[in-house]
Formats: C-alpha cells, structure tokens, sequence
C-alpha cells in the first residue's frame, strides 16, 4: 500500500527525518514506535503532504505522490488522523463528520459513510447535535476517526489516537483499530503506548531521532529484552 524510501523532512532548515525507508502492506496494521520529539507527527505530516520532503520517495499503491498536494493524497486514499484530534469544537457532531468528506471520491456517499460511521461508534449517533467541543477527550478521538473515515481512506494515518485518554478509552481506540483492520483497512499507527502498540501490530517501526533504529514484527520486538528496556521503555514484568 505505502513504500517510504530514503525521505528526509523537516523545517526550514532543519532536517528532521532522515533517510527514513519503510513498508505499510496492505490490510495490516504497522505501527510507528518512539520517544517524545523522535520524529513521528513529522512522518505523518511527511507521508500526507503538510511539509515537503526534502529528498525520497513516497508510493501509495505504487503511484509517486512526493510531490502531490494534501488534497490530492486524500483524493487517492491516504487520510491523517492528526495527532490532538484537531475537531472543530464549535460546530456539531454531524457537521464535523461531513466536512472529512472532503474528497471527490467521498463526497457523493457522504450520508451512506455517515450512516457507517454511527454504526462503528454509535456514541456519535447520540450526541450527533453536541458540539464537538463539549464531549469528552475519548467521543473526541472517536469523532476524529470517524471524519477520517469520511474520507474513504484505503490508508489511514493515526497519529497517537490515545494521547491523553482514559485506559478505558485507550482500551476503546485499540479494539477500534482492531476492528477497522479487520473491515479491510490499511493503518499507519504512530504511538507512545509501546506495549499495546507493539501487540496489535503485524509489524512495527521504531523511530529514533529521526532515523529509523529498528524493525520487525510486534512479537519480534516484544520479544527481544534490549528492544523493551532500551527502544520501548518496558521493563522486564510488563
Ligand atoms: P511527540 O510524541 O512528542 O509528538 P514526535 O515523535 O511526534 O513526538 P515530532 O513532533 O515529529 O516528534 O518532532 C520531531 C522534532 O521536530 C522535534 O525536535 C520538534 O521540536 C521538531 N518540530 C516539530 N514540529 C516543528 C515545527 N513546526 N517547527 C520546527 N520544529 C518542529
């Protein structure tokens, strides 16, 4: 689905991402592991076209989109959920939900793809006239990966979805992940939450000062003892 060679990216002139090479396959979940300031929101950022590479190469499904504009990666299926959910807080539920139909190829199903999104969360159908703004931390993520489902995304980038939210709720957005994977879709998951990250996916990326230090697949990682103590921070009971 996504094939990530040699990209470097960054600010002005400071580079952040280095040389960063990696694989999303198709139907699986890959997930982006790493400390504060390791680079993750600047991938995603990278992977969606919010800041330029400064050298590499992004395919989705094979096609280059390097250069591509923000608009056109999500015209071909690849949709950010952005880390701190970034609702809009003073318009309502539905109202939110219908402005992630924003591509041409969602667009004309766009009240079909609400009806499915309240199927998957029906918390949202309940509060489909709050504003987005007055809900909880965990209706917000929901909210927040339902207008990326709006976006009839074959890939979608989640960007800590659980910063900040109740284990109940993290418990919530990792069965979500789960669930959306087994629907058929492709998930690039940037997360913190190295244990719980590192069991749902198929395969894991650990992200260090910008380069990528390490790979394998979730079990591998996990069951490596310098991996948990020195990439992932987990000690030897967890
Ligand atoms: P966190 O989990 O804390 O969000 P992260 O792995 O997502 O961390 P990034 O947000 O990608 O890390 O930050 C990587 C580096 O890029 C940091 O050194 C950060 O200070 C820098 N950075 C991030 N955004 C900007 C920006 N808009 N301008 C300049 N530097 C930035």
């Amino acid at each position: 689905m996504l094939t990530v060679t040699g990209l470097s990216a960054g600010y002005g002139l400071i580079t952040v991402l280095n040389n960063v090479a990696l694989t999303v396959r198709e139907g699986t979940v890959t997930t982006l592991l790493g400390s504060n300031g390791a680079g993750k929101s600047t991938l995603m950022r990278a992977l969606s076209g919010l800041i330029h590479a400064k050298s590499g190469t992004i395919l989705l499904e094979g096609q280059d989109i390097t250069a591509a504009a923000s608009h056109d990666r999500v015209d071909a299926g690849l949709v950010l959920v952005p880390e701190g959910r970034l609702i809009f807080p003073t318009m309502n539920v539905e109202h939110n939900l219908r402005l992630g139909a924003i591509s041409e190829r969602a667009r004309g199903e766009a009240m079909q793809r609400i009806e499915g999104v309240y199927q998957r969360f029906p918390r949202l159908r309940e509060r489909r006239g709050q504003l987005a703004g007055t809900m909880s931390g965990g209706e917000q993520q929901m909210l927040a990966v339902g207008r990326g489902l709006m976006g009839n995304p074959k890939l979608l980038l989640l960007d800590e979805p659980t910063l900040g939210l109740a284990p109940i709720m993290v418990k919530r957005i990792f069965e979500t992940i789960d669930e959306l994977r087994r629907d058929g879709f492709t998930i690039l998951l940037a997360e913190q939450n190295a244990h719980k990250a590192t069991e749902i996916a198929d395969y894991a990326y650990v992200l260090d000062h910008g380069h990528i230090a390490l790979e394998g697949t979730g079990e591998a990682l996990l069951g490596s003892e310098e991996v948990r103590q020195i990439y992932l921070g987990l000690n030897a009971a967890l």
